[in-house]
């Protein structure tokens, strides 16, 4: 396997052999490594001291169902500390088949230009992108494809991104024309906007495989792994996940009164109907959209869909739980088609969804909007693709919204916007946000589908429980598989230690694997540790210890010596 380093500053490119102490080492694992090992913790996350990592898993290339994320990652300007992203779409299994670890873009160009970085095979060159500057994902992605061919996987950012916002993410295309996937917390889209990288362009390899050092041992573990997926109550053609994607969640979330309504100031939603799962299959399939699709080919749990309008044209790839909670119930909105509309807006920009949604949030309780009035949040949105300041106030998102508006009432940690859980009603996943390396980041460790094993009101048992999810994230994240992929994993760990062994032909057992997955996250808190964050950084906001969240009147009342020792048992 090999590494691609691009140096933006010199316009040079140059292929190396894996160093010895990266070689078992992918995704977020490598990304962490990479990070430690040659970025300054202390620079610019915007600057050229910064890197830009593109790290496919694992297990990229090799069939394993719903293992072809890439993991994108560098130091985030928004939680000042290790990142890293992950998106569906084809870039993780193209990468892993022509053997590439990792693509890290390094420097800076020393004008303002944009460049595409353009892959074919064992080649690579640095190309002048000047034509794009200023369009959004779709345009670009549309364009790349139609110059480079439908089937290359395209990797872009907006204008959110170009303007080094921290709410930007980074867009990844996958088959028939799908765009939608995105690599989106930390501000990752400006890191790459921050090294002059509008694009990256992968054609699609012909005739590649990766190698299998035991065929028999990794087939047999990954056939194994797609059943049990195939026959999980919850993830198989007949389960909820399938059926309805992961807006099934929502009328549970607002059950438990965690759900983001307001600017985070209830846990429920007067118009939770017109936002769940089923109201959303309905809609989509009576209009002629689609249910039940993937992000990437061979998914056997297939969570996406296609939202369209009541013409039936597509409005976004796909439309997402985390997406209706920020952009629907946090700002008072209770009808898809709006939240669908404003999800567009965010991917044609370069936005995080997420992120975007919480500044928006508090933008309102600062006056600019009304929660509820699609119209005045469209209009603060387009100031976004516009370039305008009051724009890149919201695409830089919500601390930096809250600072410069006077808004106290910010829901975010470690510098970035909390997605869809509020912690005080789900406790383990407060803790996670507070704790865990990547910041407010519920794919970090999300203790809601551990709801019925800890009671997420209550104080007991949380700490234990986010350390163990922020470890199985981690390892998730390290071999490029989807976090809903977790449940065969968590219950038989010889399912992956069979996969990496039969892949690599390695001799992990159980506990090397275990420690594989804490040593993600000690080389993560060491980054962070260097780069000067401290336990006041990974704190709840003030105003949720101290203001009670209807229905359960529930404060976030985890004591900070908790948080403060939940590394102490990795
Ligand atoms: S479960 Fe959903 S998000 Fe995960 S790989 Fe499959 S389609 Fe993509």
């Amino acid at each position: 396997m090999k590494i691609l380093r691009v140096d933006m500053s010199q316009n040079q490119i140059r292929e190396e052999t894996v160093p010895a102490a990266y070689e078992r080492l992918g995704g977020r694992a490598l990304i962490a490594k990479i990070l430690l090992e040659e970025v300054p913790p202390t620079c610019d996350a915007l600057g050229p001291h910064n890197k830009l990592i593109f790290a496919p898993g694992l297990l990229a290339g090799s069939g394993v169902t719903t293992a072809g994320r890439l993991s994108i990652g560098g130091k985030s300007p928004l939680t000042r500390g290790a990142k890293e992203a992950n998106a569906g779409g084809t870039a993780g299994d193209v990468l892993g088949k022509l053997g590439f670890k990792a693509v890290v873009v390094e420097g800076q160009p020393s004008k303002g230009d944009f460049y595409i970085l353009y892959i074919d095979g064992d080649e690579a060159e640095i190309l002048p992108a000047d034509d794009l500057v200023g369009l959004g994902t779709y345009e670009t992605s549309d364009q790349l494809q139609e110059k480079y061919g439908s089937d290359s996987t395209v990797i872009s950012i907006g204008q959110a991104g170009e303007g080094c916002m921290g709410g930007a993410g980074i867009c990844v295309t996958g088959e028939g024309g799908q765009r939608s996937n995105y690599a989106a917390r930390g501000g990752l889209g400006a890191v790459m906007g921050s090294k002059g990288l509008k694009a990256v362009v992968i054609d699609k390899p012909v005739g590649k495989a990766v190698p299998l050092a035991d065929a028999e041992k990794f087939r047999t573990a990954a056939r194994t792994f797609a059943q049990k997926l195939i026959n999980d109550p919850k993830l198989g053609t007949k389960g909820s996940q399938h059926l309805y994607g992961t807006a099934s969640i929502v009328a549970a979330v607002n059950e438990i009164g965690s759900l983001p309504t307001r600017n985070f100031s209830a846990g429920n939603f007067e118009g939770m109907e017109k936002l769940r799962g089923e109201h959303l299959r309905e809609v989509t399939l009576s209009r002629g959209g689609e249910a039940g699709t993937r992000c990437m080919p061979g998914c056997v749990i297939a969570c996406r869909n296609v939202y369209v309008d009541e013409s039936g044209k597509p409005i976004v790839g796909t439309l997402q739980y985390e997406t209706i909670a920020l952009l629907g119930s946090n700002l008072g909105l209770g009808s898809l088609d709006e939240v669908a509309l404003l999800n567009r807006m965010c991917n044609d920009f370069g936005l995080d969804t997420i992120e975007t949604g919480a500044a928006l949030g508090v933008a309102i309780e600062a006056g600019l909007a009304d929660f509820g009035d699609f119209a005045s949040i469209r209009g603060l949105l387009e100031q976004v693709g516009k370039g305008t300041v009051l724009g890149r106030l919201i695409g830089n998102g919500a601390v930096a919204t809250g600072r410069v508006l006077g808004v106290r009432r910010v829901p975010a940690a470690v510098g970035q916007g909390m997605p869809g859980y509020d912690p005080r009603s789900l406790k383990g996943n407060g803790v996670t946000y507070a704790t865990s390396p990547q910041g407010a980041d519920h794919t970090a460790g999300n203790a809601f589908g551990a709801r019925k094993e800890v009671n997420p009101l209550g104080v007991e048992g949380q700490k234990e429980l986010s350390l163990k999810l922020q470890i199985i994230a981690a390892m998730l994240d390290s071999t490029g598989l989807c976090l809903f992929a977790r449940p065969p994993i968590i219950a038989e760990p010889q399912l992956m230690v069979d996969l990496v062994n039969g892949r690599y032909g390695w001799d992990w057992t159980v506990e090397d694997y275990n420690r594989f997955n804490r040593d993600v996250l000690r080389t993560e808190l060491e980054f962070n540790r260097r780069a000067g964050l401290t336990a006041a950084d990974y704190r709840i906001p003030e105003f949720m210890r101290e203001e009670p969240l209807p229905p359960h009147a529930a404060t976030f009342d985890i004591p900070d010596s908790d948080l403060d020792s939940v590394f102490e048992a990795l």
